[in-house]
Parts: C-alpha cells; structure tokens; sequence
C-alpha cells in the first residue's frame, strides 16, 4: 500500500471508552479498552469489549498483530513486501502470492468494475509521480501522458489456481492505498472475536469496522469530520456490524496558486479528482466500503450516488464539489448532522 503517515483523522469515534464498565441490570460484567499504535502509515485504534480487562486486552493485541501481518503483505513502502516483489517484477514474471494478498487484489478488480474503472489499483505510476503523501510535485502533462500506458488494468493478471499476479508491462505498479486498510480492519475483527472479544471497532483513520454493541447496548456512534472545518463534525451514525470508510480531499493535500491537489487520482486524466470534498461509505464490510469511498471520490457526486442506490447492502454520504451534502435512501432516518454548514440536497 502507498501508506505514508498521516495524523489526520477522517472519522472520529466519540463514544467515551472506560477501563471498566458494568453492563447495568445485566448479569455479565463488561469491560471496554482501547489502544492506539502507529501502522501502515496511520493511527489504528482498536476498542475491544470483553469478559475481562486480560480478554479485551488479548482480542486487542491479536488485532494489533494481524494489522501488522498484512502490512508485510501489501505495503509498497516495504520493499521485500508481496506487492513490493510484484511490482519489482512487472513486464518479467508472474509472482506467487498469500491468499490474502490476492484477495485483496481481486476484490480491487471487482471494485474497478462496479464502479467503471473509477477505481484503479494499477494507479501506482501515477501516484508516484504526484507523491503527494512525500514530497508533493505538479508533474508536466507529457509526464502523465507517458504514464497512461501502465495505469491499463487488463495488463493486470491473477491466476486464482497458480495463486500469482503477473503485470504484463515493465514500469506497472499496483497500489492498494485505496482500499487495504479497510480489509485489514476486517480481518483484524475476525482475530479479535476469536481472541473472544463480544464487541469492538477497528478503525485505520477513516477506515472503520465495528462488530457488536457497546456494554450499555448502544451501537458505536462514529462522527464523519467537517471536509471544510478542521475539527468539527459534519454528521454522526451508528454503526452495528457495519463498516465505514471516508475519502477525503483535505486529508492529503498541497495547495500551489490556490489550487488543492490531493491524493485521490483520475484515472482518466490521471490528476486529482475534482467531483466532491468527502465520500463516506457504509457496507457491510469494509474492503468495500473502502474501495467505493475512493471510487466514488473518483465517480463523482451524482454518479457515485447513483451506484449507491443501486448496491445492496452499501450506503454513502456525500460532499460534493460545492459543499452540498447528499445522503443515499437507506440513510437519511440513520445520520444525524451536527454542523449547520453544508446545504442538504436530496
Ligand atoms: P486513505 O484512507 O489513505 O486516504 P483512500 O481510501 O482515500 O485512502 O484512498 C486514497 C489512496 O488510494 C491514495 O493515497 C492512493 O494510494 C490510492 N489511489 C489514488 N487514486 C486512486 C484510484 N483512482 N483508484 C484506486 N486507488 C487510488
Ligand atoms: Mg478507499
């Protein structure tokens, strides 16, 4: 993944975590931890709720520890890492990967498909060129222009049974920055039930996966943060196993003759994309909530909402290009907006 730090949070969770807390009248005591360490590029904070402070604190290590696994698996910062080692062999040979890794890499394939090549992994030439989690840059036209050739996803082969990945032209590079955290939160919430938590939340900045409810029976309220306000949020949901992922314009950025270009890229044009300010996805889990909050970035407002009211199961709001927030069907009795700002638009 093209994970650099990023101290931002997109998502915020506001529910108040306390060391111990009794569940009431209930016969079983509950208690809530929450820890916080720095992986793939960002802040992961993982609640857990357990029988115990031993149990909740396990669940929480074993999801720390998965996070950290899959990060070997999928950073492109890490250079002995699968993806790394597929990149590196571009235009060469097919690579064997984890079953992980090509899950994830299929999953991106299926995303890019519903939402008509918006999303695409095989972006990495392109982000590289803008490096704007690094050392930002405006790269020349000609620059990109050369580079559309390797962002062609058919050149882009997984071989289920073989288990490889092979990118058919030198110079290619897949990126799952867009959507790996949001399966690495799933997957650190299957080691945490394991572990035997009975509740809990996963959340890679913006990208969240809860399961169960908090000790006093209320699903965990997530805040969705202001794209225009620093520090103040835009709206709140409940979330009962449910995932959210947020894509943002502010979360990543350099500004250059009062022009904001970001880290979410066309694959058209290959420059930032232009059609909203934030896109927070709702799914059951998060690999897709966090693959279509960067495709519909990409898609733009009316588009993107449009594929949303299509998918079962997915929901979104959306700030669009001029700050208007949209808010899918199944939503609008869910979210509670908390700032006066953007104007309503159904
Ligand atoms: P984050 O939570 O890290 O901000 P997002 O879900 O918003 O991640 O995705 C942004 C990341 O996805 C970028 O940093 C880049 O690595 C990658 N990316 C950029 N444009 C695209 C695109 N059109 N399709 C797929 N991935 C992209
Ligand atoms: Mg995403």
């Amino acid at each position: 993944m093209n994970f650099k730090v990023s101290m931002a949070f997109v998502v915020c969770m506001s529910f108040a975590v306390l060391s111990c807390v009794t569940g009431g009248s209930s016969p079983p005591s509950l208690v809530t931890v929450k820890r916080t360490q720095m992986h793939m590029g960002t802040l992961v904070s993982i609640t857990a709720v357990g029988r115990t402070t031993l149990e909740a604190n396990a669940a929480i290590s074993a999801g720390f520890e998965e996070v950290k696994r899959l990060e070997q698996l999928l950073s492109t910062w890490i250079p002995d890492s699968e993806l790394s080692r597929v990149n590196a062999a571009a235009g060469q040979s097919a690579v064997l990967v984890s079953p992980e890794t090509m899950t994830v890499v299929r999953k991106s394939l299926q995303v890019a498909e519903m939402t008509e090549g918006a999303f695409n992994i095989a972006i990495g030439p392109a982000v590289d060129a803008w490096n704007i989690s690094a050392e930002p840059r405006l790269p020349t036209s000609e620059e990109l222009a050369a580079l559309k050739p390797l962002i062609d996803l058919h050149e882009v082969h997984t071989d289920v049974w073989e288990r490889t990945i092979y990118l058919q032209k030198p110079g290619m590079r897949i990126d799952v920055g867009g959507i790996g955290k949001g399966y690495a939160a799933d997957q650190a919430v299957l080691v945490m039930k394991k572990a035997g938590a009975v509740a809990g939340v996963v959340a890679l900045s913006g990208d969240i996966k809860t399961f169960g409810r908090l000790p006093d029976g209320v699903a965990f309220p997530v805040g969705i943060r202001h794209p225009r306000k620093d520090g103040e949020i835009l709206a709140e949901i409940k979330l009962q196993d449910e995932a959210i992922s947020t894509a943002g314009d502010y979360e990543r950025f350099f500004e250059k003759n009062g022009v904001r270009y970001h880290h979410i890229l066309d694959p058209n044009t290959l420059q930032p994309a232009r059609g909203c300010q934030s896109v927070s996805v709702i799914a059951k889990e998060g690999v897709w909530a966090d693959g279509l909050d960067t495709g519909i970035f990409v898609l733009g407002a009316k588009r993107g909402m449009e594929l949303v009211e299509h998918l079962a199961d997915v929901e979104a709001i959306i700030v669009d290009d001029a700050g208007r927030l949209l808010i899918s069907s199944g939503l609008r009795d869910r979210v509670v907006i908390t700032s006066d700002n953007p104007s309503r638009k159904q």
